[in-house]
């Protein structure tokens, strides 16, 4: 059959390169498509978490490094998104944005997230920020006050991230009870830096070119507003799996299903990095899901083809 693949993978980012590179030096005829080389390495200022750069390095450094070594190692790139993702017979069928198509025994899904901005005021100006682990630190030592938007988990993990860098901290939610789990909420309730703002509308991020404040209003009638410079979103990241004609299992909050290969409920169909049901997102859970998901894609193909 023309165009045949042993593995496809959909996503440019660490997950999908990592698994690239692998897949390639086990010998797989390896297809990627995605249009940004790193995924969203490209968008990340700096990266001091990732073994192997003592001084912390860039994500776009890092992003196209991986990008420039799955290519070395021969795997092809289409640089095209992927609309349609089903299967045909024994093989997967997937139809790109420049409307080719492609067949392949195994694919791995690496597509990662998309930010979730409900309810947050659209803004240009800088100071918003996704990732406390990531960006939290600049803000050390400058008695900066800054905020989070979220009332979940991952609201409750940057405020306490942001608590040791941050000389007060405004959690402002729009429900009327954080959801969060009980022990993080009874920490963040008993620290005195840390400012909780329950029914809030978010009107407005106000300043010039960076953010020095927020207008919001509470209870549906008084208005707030409060000093700061930065932003947290903790809204929310949701994964975006429209072009998948499968029937996949997936997580109530919409993440793929995994077994430990890495194999989701449809047999030769992986999943890899953000976009899976897990606890760790990160660069490095994202490159060794990669690599795994590649050796599974390995073994399944010599079972069954
Ligand atoms: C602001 C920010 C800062 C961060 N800082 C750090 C840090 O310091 N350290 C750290 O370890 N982690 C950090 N992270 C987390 C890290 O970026 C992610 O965990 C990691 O990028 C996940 O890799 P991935 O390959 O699963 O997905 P991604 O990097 O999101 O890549 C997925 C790729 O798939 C592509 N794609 C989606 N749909 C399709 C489709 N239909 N067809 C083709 N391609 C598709 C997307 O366009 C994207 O390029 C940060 C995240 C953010 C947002």
């Amino acid at each position: 059959m023309n165009n045949l693949w042993d593995l496809a993978i959909i996503g440019t980012g660490p997950a999908g390169l990592s698994a690239a590179i692998y897949a390639q030096r086990y010998g797989l005829r390896t297809i990627v498509f995605g249009d940004t080389p790193g995924g969203r390495l490209s968008i990340i200022e700096k990266i001091e978490n990732y073994p192997g750069f003592p001084e912390g390095t860039t994500g776009p450094s890092l992003g196209l490094s991986m990008f420039s070594q799955a290519q070395k190692q021969g795997a092809h790139f289409t640089m095209t998104m992927v609309v349609a993702l089903t299967r045909k017979g024994e093989h997967f069928y997937i139809r790109d944005s420049l409307d080719n198509t492609f067949y392949s025994k195994t694919a791995i899904l690496a597509c990662g997230l998309v930010p979730s901005f409900k309810g947050v005021p659209l803004t240009n100006k800088k100071g918003i920020y996704l990732c406390a682990t990531c960006d939290g630190p600049m803000f050390r030592g400058k008695d900066a006050s800054l905020a989070v938007i979220g009332g979940g988990n991952t609201a409750g993990a940057q405020v306490l991230q942001l608590a040791n860098v941050a000389s007060q901290v405004h959690l402002l939610y729009r429900g009327a009870q954080l959801k969060m789990e009980r022990a993080t909420l009874n920490k963040i309730t008993k620290m005195t830096k840390v400012k909780i703002w329950t029914n809030v509308d978010i009107k407005e991020f106000l300043g010039d070119d960076s953010i020095t404040g927020i207008k919001f209003i509470i209870n549906g009638e008084k208005e707030e507003q409060i000093e700061v410079s930065g932003v947290f979103l903790a809204v929310g990241w949701e994964t975006r799996l429209s072009f998948i004609e499968l029937d996949l299992h997936k997580s109530p909050d919409g993440y793929i299903l995994t077994d430990n290969s890495l194999m989701t409920n449809v047999p030769g169909l992986f999943a890899a990095g953000d976009v899976r049901d897990t606890d760790l997102r990160q660069v490095i859970s994202a490159c060794a899901d990669g690599a795994r998901a590649a050796k599974s894609a390995l073994e399944y193909i010599s079972n069954f083809f």
